[in-house]
């Protein structure tokens, strides 16, 4: 399926995006173009098309507004050094998208479909993909029910729609996060959404985010629904607990048990260690271990990854067990050697050895 292109003939001036693009925070300002694809039962996917950016017309009774039946994706462009773009392990957020539709009862998009999407939005907008490290275009690819009626039933019709936004680098080397391990909100059980990346899950998970804000921290961390006691991730992103220090630190990130998000960057994460010549694991750690880890001192950095602020350092954590901080509360060497080895890969200044990097320009 090749994609229909109708571009805008309103597009923001050069002088205006550079404006925007000066500061362009997260999510506050949006190219001139998006993507969208309609899915029936009856016919399959129709033609994706990219048009120009704007609101769009839905009925009040789309399933979408009701029963919540609605998947996203994030991921992002970089700027190379030749000036050229390219995209980060897009092929993983495909596959991604894929399963999280099969959890949510929506239509698979393909691959392909995926994949040319993203390219034709990138190609259309290159002038909105910034150019500093650490700075990107944020692709979201999103999907939901368009079908009307209130009946509860799997959806006859879905919307796949692409949009982007140039994202600043969001690392403040001089400010870990504190967090707040909630025991009073679960944010997924086994046989629930926790794996799949949907909108839903977010939506349960704000008045635990409110919770962390009353008790002064940044960001909720969650733990198991079952025994109340296993560290699963932190908001949206995944958490590493560094053990150790030097070339004998280990990589330590909770399993995925079928609750957590399978976050890329954390996958990523794994092999760099690696790469680096750290050992990674891949095990059940408990809040105890967390508290006795930063209180011995064997745990001395931990970090939380994903797409959005890529490896974000963890100070202190604070529970109804009390509140305790890793290391001397500041970001460790280790947390910023991952990240800056991602950024190199990401931005071109790493050999990609992995082959993690799709060009699109
Ligand atoms: C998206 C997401 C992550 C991180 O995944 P990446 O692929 O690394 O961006 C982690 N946890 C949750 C809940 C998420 O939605």
């Amino acid at each position: 399926m090749s994609i229909k292109i109708s571009t805008s003939t309103r597009k923001v001036s050069d002088a205006e995006r550079a404006e925007k693009m000066k500061k362009p925070g997260f999510g506050k300002y949006y190219t001139d173009h998006m993507v969208v694809a309609e899915w029936s039962e009856a016919d399959g996917w129709g033609q994706a098309e990219l048009k120009p950016y704007g609101p769009i017309v839905l009925d009040p009774a789309a399933a979408v507004f009701h029963y919540g039946q609605e998947i996203f994706e994030g991921l992002k462009a970089y700027r190379q050094p030749d000036g050229g773009i390219s995209l980060f392990r897009p092929e993983a957020n495909a596959v991604r998208f894929q399963r999280s539709a099969d959890r949510l009862a929506l239509p698979e998009l393909p691959t392909e479909t995926f994949l040319e999407s993203l390219d034709a939005l990138v190609k259309e907008d290159a002038a909105w993909v910034p150019g500093n490290v650490g700075e990107s275009l944020y692709l979201r690819p999103f999907m939901f029910a368009s079908e009307v009626g209130l009946g509860v039933r799997p959806t006859n019709r879905a919307l796949y729609m692409l949009i982007a936004t140039p994202a600043a680098a969001y690392f403040n080397s001089d400010n870990a996060v504190a967090v707040w391990i909630s025991t009073e909100y679960v944010r997924a059980v086994q046989g629930g959404t926790g794996e799949a990346k949907c909108g839903g899950n977010y939506a349960a998970s704000l008045v635990a985010q409110k919770a962390a804000a009353k008790e002064g921290c940044d960001q909720v961390v969650w733990i198991d629904a079952k025994e109340r006691k296993w560290v699963e991730e932190m908001g949206g992103m995944n958490l590493y607990f560094v053990k150790g220090s030097g070339a004998n630190a280990t990589l330590v990130t909770p399993k995925l048990t079928g609750t957590l998000l399978p976050g890329i960057t954390r996958d990523s994460i794994l092999t760099l260690a690696k790469d680096l010549g750290y050992k990674s694991e891949e095990v059940m750690i408990s809040v105890e271990d967390w508290r006795d880890g930063v209180k011995s001192g064997e745990i001395t950095e931990i970090f939380a990854c994903g797409t959005a602020a890529v490896v974000t350092p963890v100070g202190s954590a604070k529970s109804s067990m009390g509140t305790w901080v890793t290391g001397d509360g500041t970001p460790g060497p280790i947390t910023g050697q991952i990240r800056n080895a991602l950024l190199g890969i990401q931005h071109g200044t790493i050999a990609d050895k992995h082959h993690w990097m799709r060009k699109v320009l």
